[in-house]
């Protein structure tokens, strides 16, 4: 597919999350597994917007995209929680009505992102949690049920395993959280973001990728915004509505990003944002080692990075 296929802007950004990522911890192959991973969900979700999808549909099929790929840290692939369980978060906000809706603690349902959907299309909570939010998954036959194993890899089983031994709560060195920000053909933008969460989180615990305004958020007015890093620190500065009315207030993508972040990390948090405006200009900042990202549009190829 040639990115030139429209004249008219469109474009898609996705991210699998931001971290102390040593490129050296990756032998070439690895490197190029989680690079195809990227590229596969940001050129899913470029050839939804190319077949005329929303950004809200063309944001959620790459993000379920990346919360079936097993090397990030949303549906399968997911983190432990300290008791040795997943709980999973998702959010979704639609930048036309301005509006947005998160689930959490979710146990059985495969792709989170879609539940997520589901409740801003059609529930009429903001946010839903736990044994509510399952129950309510319970009403779409659409939606995918798995046993809770499903969302076991052995390499989350041997972080896991780490946290016991130190006892530590971890932003893990693989794959992280996902993200998606698009920009569809109507001029329309959208956001959506999942995650397993911290390593050794305590059950319960909600992350930013639940909340909008923290962890995602779109105005068609500004732009889409979906971030990855230190959660509850997301939540404190509700960082991406932050880097909302930053943009509103006359500031570059780039530099309401970088504002947010250095805001972010003055109250002790670290991570990275994607943003996109309906111009289809974007920016993909981070503070942390490196940040797995990729992206596709009218005016770029796909490209994939990760440092
Ligand atoms: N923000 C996520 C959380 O705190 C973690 C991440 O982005 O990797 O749960």
């Amino acid at each position: 597919m040639s990115s030139a296929q429209s004249s008219k802007p469109w474009k898609i950004l996705v991210h699998g999350g931001a971290g102390a990522i040593q490129p050296d911890r990756f032998s070439p192959e690895e490197k190029q597994t989680y690079l195809n991973g990227l590229e596969q969900a940001a050129q899913l979700g470029a050839e939804a917007l190319l077949q005329g999808a929303t950004a809200l549909q063309a944001a959620t099929i790459a993000v379920r995209d990346l919360e079936d790929n097993p090397l990030f840290n949303a549906g399968r692939g997911a983190v432990y929680h300290s008791q040795g369980g997943h709980e999973l978060d998702a959010s979704v906000m639609c930048g036309l009505q301005q509006k947005g809706a998160g689930v959490s603690g979710l146990t059985r349902v495969k792709n989170p992102v879609e539940l997520a959907l589901i409740l801003l299309e059609k529930g009429s909570h903001s946010l839903l949690a736990g044994g509510g939010a399952e129950s309510f998954a319970d009403r779409w036959p659409q939606l995918k049920r798995v046993p809770p194993e499903h969302f076991n890899t052995d390499l989350r089983k041997r972080q896991y395993q780490e946290f016991l031994q130190k006892g530590q709560m971890s932003l893990d060195h693989g794959g992280q959280t996902v993200g998606a920000v698009a920009l569809d053909l109507l001029g329309n933008l959208a956001a959506a973001t999942s995650t397993g969460g911290l390593t050794g989180k305590l059950p319960g615990r909600v992350s930013d990728s639940a909340i909008v305004g923290a962890g995602t958020y779109a105005d068609n007015q500004t732009c889409a915004l979906s971030a990855t890093g230190t959660g509850d620190v997301f939540i404190q500065r509700n960082s991406c509505f932050y880097t909302h009315l930053l943009v509103k207030s006359g500031a570059s993508l780039s530099e309401a990003c970088q504002t947010s972040l250095d805001d972010l990390k003055a109250h002790g948090g670290s991570g990275g944002l994607i943003a996109i405006n309906a111009r289809g200009n974007s920016a993909m900042l981070f503070n942390t080692q490196g940040m797995f990202r990729a992206q596709m549009g009218w005016d770029s190829p796909l490209q994939a990075e990760i440092v």
